[in-house]
């Protein structure tokens, strides 16, 4: 027995190895598997020169309900700004990116399209905050005078991952007012504390 024991040791543990091996070798694959999923990748698309920030001048609702991309789609169809994509879907929204003021993040037209948005500059990407951040056109009628802050922290999220994306950087961050005779975003758009919060952000990013 004790001898039969002695033989049946070693192979045991040569099986634990192994075995040891196999689940390390499993456990380092899944590893690079998470990695690879989690690391975004770094695709080099349309070239966008930079991103500019709007409100909508708008309510954050219209008939009770929240202002909503085709709301807006529907106010820029008047304006002529469309775009008709490659698969012949036409798009009058100018913005990229609306974000409503509960945070909700809603697509305006496709990244690869230009935008229409900023006179001169379709080659920016546009995120626009829905609602009226300017205190002589609000006039108290279009809901708060700033970004409530989950508007604010889903504006400030996009922007940094789409400044990481097409690797941008803050200096190519604009308000509309600092490309065109407009008040845009609104004087109670807090300018400086959303630059600081996409620089944390983009900071944060750059660790992973
Ligand atoms: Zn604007």
């Amino acid at each position: 027995m004790a001898a039969g024991y002695g033989i049946v040791m070693p192979v045991a543990q040569r099986r634990l190895l192994l075995i040891s091996v196999v689940l390390l070798c499993v456990g380092a694959g899944a590893g690079l598997l998470w990695l690879r999923r989690d690391t975004p990748p770094r695709p080099a698309p349309r070239s966008h020169r930079g991103i500019v920030i709007h409100h909508t001048a708008t309510a954050p609702t219209a008939g009770g309900q929240p202002v909503t991309a085709a709301t807006i789609d529907a106010m820029h169809r008047r304006r002529g700004f469309h775009v008709t994509d490659r698969d012949g879907t036409t798009y009058h929204v100018g913005y990229h990116y609306l974000i409503q003021q509960d945070g909700t993040v809603l697509v305006g037209r496709p990244e690869h399209l230009p935008g229409a948005h900023t006179r001169g500059y379709p080659d920016m990407l546009g995120i626009a905050l829905i609602g009226d951040f300017h205190r002589a056109s609000n006039r108290g009628r279009r809901g708060p005078l700033a970004p409530p802050p989950a508007q604010l922290a889903a504006a400030e999220r996009l922007t940094a991952a789409l400044l990481r994306k097409y690797r941008l950087t803050t200096g190519q961050l604009y308000l509309h007012r600092d490309l065109g005779q407009t008040a845009c975003p609104g004087d109670g758009f807090p300018r400086r504390a959303f630059y600081a919060d996409v620089a944390m952000l983009l900071a944060r990013s750059e660790d992973w």
